[in-house]
């Protein structure tokens, strides 16, 4: 599997092009501006099977509807966050987003994604974890030794879990869930550079701890 990253718009999101060399491909958040991500595939040659939604915040999928309009690609969500696809309210819009929330891209799920899915896709494919906390259906996509943790994990911190639906208990038990993971994983995170799990596993233990205090 080859992996490409975006950033388009401005939250910074990180959209990532995952593909083999038969062109089977995958994105993972779309982010907020989907023609562009979509003349980015054509660029590349890419036509993706799947869109993988780490979660259901504007900032991740305000694109969707534009990609998935263009390329027919599936939408794959988390069931529990399946309603923020079409709620300006649940998925933050209304608070940050300074476009029309009143002609908000509204989408629906294909597939409802929970916790151990696999998504297959040509010659690679991904196991899903759900890791709630910075919204219910928060989700991490493995694919062996790569982990896209949305806004879970970022190189330096975790989500916040502030906003609708955020859950610092769970949160914590999501981090403590990933600082378990053996492997010394590559992170690639909804927003910021990459790192790797030996590197951020004592500080994810340490957030856990945090949160729990925080109750
Ligand atoms: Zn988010
Ligand atoms: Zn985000």
């Amino acid at each position: 599997m080859r992996v490409l990253v975006f950033c388009f718009g401005e939250y910074q999101t990180n959209t990532y092009f995952c593909f083999d060399e038969n062109g089977n491909c995958v994105v993972i958040d779309p982010g907020m501006d989907g023609a562009s991500v979509t003349e980015k595939l054509r660029e590349k040659g890419l036509t993706p099977s799947y869109i993988l939604l780490t979660h259901g915040h504007f900032d991740h999928i305000l694109g969707v509807k534009a990609l998935h309009e263009a390329t027919g690609a599936k939408i794959c969500i988390h069931a529990d966050d399946a309603p923020l696809l079409s709620d300006p309210g649940q998925n933050a819009a209304v608070y940050f987003y300074r476009g029309q929330t009143g002609s908000f891209p509204s989408t629906r799920a294909d597939v409802l994604l929970h916790d151990g899915d696999e998504i297959v896709c040509g010659s690679f494919s991904f196991r899903v974890m759900h890791t709630p906390g910075h919204t219910p259906g928060s989700v991490c996509f493995r694919s062996g030794e790569t982990l896209f943790c949305g806004d879970t994990v970022f190189a330096y911190g975790y989500g916040r879990t502030d906003l609708a639906g955020g859950d610092p208990e769970a949160m914590s038990r999501s981090l403590e869930r990933l600082a378990a993971i053996p492997e010394n994983l590559k992170l690639c995170p909804g927003h910021g550079n990459s790192a790797h799990l030996d590197r951020c596993r004592e500080s994810l233990k340490v957030y856990a701890r945090i949160l729990q205090m925080e109750k």
